[in-house]
């Protein structure tokens, strides 16, 4: 199934208990703008190289569209279709004044210089600057972009427009960023992950956690879940999966990462394990925090955790969604479980409206607000309406986004 059908098919079972017409579903899911542009650069070594950038923007009747820039070999238009519109839903779950839109270049990041980086960045800007802006659309970090990148754009974006550092959130915290955003996704997991392994009656000490992917959001949710005292026994990333049943240092670890180029390549203070042994191990916890579609029909069966948080988007195939569903296992869905990070960029973006600068406490204080308000309306609808928490996020999402859109008028 492709990544679209899948955000098609929640959105559908959330939309009959909505009872939407058909014509009011298509609206809903139609993507206001898709662009898809040439990136054609100069390697350093004098070579031409030719990438296609995409932007789609699916939805801005709540606000204006925000979505994250994906680097990645993978992206294709309907991956970044579907990416666009889990934006839009989440923006909404979380309450937060954005649509959704989500960009994207098919290339392997780590197969280029950091100037040949930053000249696809600036040349996708110079194709799409027209249509983002502090008012329109907002891009941010997504998988294989950065900070720095996120400075270029800004930097590239204001050459036309002049200064605006509201263009794009996820900017370094002394190039117009703030404090807290490169741990937000990673901390609003786990803020969730300590909620909800309370509402079903376990303690955390006693809770094993295993996390795919250490990068920006499995690292933070590993470091928080850590210092709540649950117990960390594996975390991965693309040199492979590290378990440890006592549970891992994870400072430690973290150090280790951070001293040899993000990656825990050469860890020796745990077993060495696979990523995909990783997701069946016997954890009360688990967190895909890497790419998307890495729990399908295939293995879903070996999956031994009764809870699953989406720190990714999309790691859970529909298919491998009902067969977990139909055993009883809790799945928190992304676009509930990795809305810390959006909710961060949107405290960035006020900041920079306002010229004015929060610091770190405030905003992990309003992001724990924001996250435990929202868990809160999701697992409520989820009870009354007797529905998965998925169903229950993209119902509150959905509920939303049409109500802004009638309010607006359709004429
Ligand atoms: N790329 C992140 C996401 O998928 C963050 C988006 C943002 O901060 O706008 O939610």
């Amino acid at each position: 199934m492709k990544s679209f059908e899948a955000v098609q098919l929640y959105f559908n079972r959330a939309a009959d208990q909505l009872e939407l017409t058909d014509n009011m579903r298509t609206l809903l899911l139609t993507a206001k703008r898709e662009v898809q542009v040439q990136i054609a650069i100069e390697r350093d070594n004098g070579d031409l190289e030719t990438l296609i950038g995409f932007r789609v923007q699916h939805d801005n009747s709540r606000g204006p569209m925000k979505g994250g820039l994906r680097f990645h070999p993978e992206v294709d238009l309907d991956e970044v279709r579907s990416l666009a519109s889990l934006m839009t839903w989440k923006t909404a779950v979380v309450n937060i004044p954005y649509g959704g839109a989500k960009g994207g270049i098919a290339v392997d990041v780590r197969s280029l210089s950091n100037r040949e980086l930053e000249r696809i960045t600036r040349k996708f800007v110079d194709e799409i600057h027209d249509i983002i802006g502090p008012d329109h659309d907002i891009p941010a970090p997504d998988m294989g972009t950065n900070a720095e990148v996120m400075s270029w754009i800004m930097n590239q974006h204001n050459k036309y427009h002049g200064f605006n550092p509201g263009v794009v959130t996820g900017k370094p915290v002394e190039h117009y960023g703030i404090s807290g955003r490169e741990e937000a996704t990673g901390r609003g997991v786990g803020i969730l992950a300590v909620k909800i392994i309370g509402r079903l009656g376990h303690k955390l000490p006693t809770t094993r956690v295993a996390i795919q992917g250490f990068g920006n959001v499995g690292s933070h949710a590993a470091q928080f879940l850590h210092d709540a005292d649950c117990k960390v026994v594996a975390i991965s990333d693309i040199s492979g999966g590290y378990f440890r049943a006592d549970g891992l240092d994870i400072p430690g670890a973290f150090r280790y990462a951070n001293e040899h180029g993000r990656c825990l390549e050469g860890y020796t203070e745990a077993e060495k394990i696979t990523n995909e042994q990783l997701l069946e191990l016997d954890v009360e916890l688990l967190i895909p925090a890497a790419l998307g579609g890495v729990i399908t029909a295939e293995n879903a069966a070996k999956i031994k955790a009764p809870l699953i948080i989406e720190a990714a988007n999309a790691p859970v195939r529909p298919d491998a969604d009902d067969l977990l569903a139909e055993r009883g296992v809790v799945i928190v869905p992304d676009i509930l479980a990795n809305a810390g990070g959006v909710t961060v960029s949107y405290f960035e973006w006020v900041q920079n409206r306002q010229y004015y600068s929060w610091n770190l406490d405030r905003v992990r204080q309003e992001l724990e607000r924001v996250m435990s308000q929202a868990f809160e309306e999701v697992w409520e609808l989820s009870r009354e309406r007797n529905v998965t928490l998925r169903t229950a996020a993209f119902m509150q999402g959905i509920s939303r986004v049409g109500r802004a859109t009638v309010l607006a008028g359709i004429t």
